[in-house]
């Protein structure tokens, strides 16, 4: 009587989980966001904790355990492919334009006489040759 009792609270136990555990399942939508991805592979980790949680304390049945555990991954691998996906689509950040910077041909010291200006200089204010070699 007593065992028979047990029984029926278990199996009690583990209807309402599993009942609980499908409205919890994170549904397949149509949105791709990234956001939303995230919040889901949460929810999917979550769902992994509460479920080892519930498999430790003895209300899940290995069977139940490792079905319920191999649909949440499941879900996980499918989520963390989308990711990945997103993440690759992601607008990278913008590289730097190239330079475009006129070449200086201008200098601050002569290189024919050793001159120094505080300013660059085309011609050398010294010798009055090019600056630049
Ligand atoms: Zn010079």
């Amino acid at each position: 009587m007593l065992l028979a009792a047990a029984v029926l609270l278990t199996l009690g136990a583990i209807a309402f989980t599993l009942l609980v555990r499908n409205r919890d399942l994170p549904q397949p939508e149509a949105k791709t966001g990234y956001e939303h991805l995230e919040e889901r592979k949460a929810r999917i980790y979550e769902g992994l904790r509460d479920l080892q949680f519930e498999f430790r304390v003895g209300k899940l049945s290995d069977g139940d355990y490792q079905r319920t555990k191999l649909t949440l991954q499941t879900e996980l691998v499918g989520v963390m492919a989308q990711l990945d996906a997103a993440k690759g689509a992601a607008p990278q950040p913008a590289a730097k334009p190239p330079s475009i910077l006129p070449a200086t041909v201008s200098a601050t010291v002569c290189p024919h006489c050793n001159a120094k200006f505080p300013t660059p200089l085309k011609f050398c204010g010294e010798c009055g040759k090019a600056m630049t070699a």
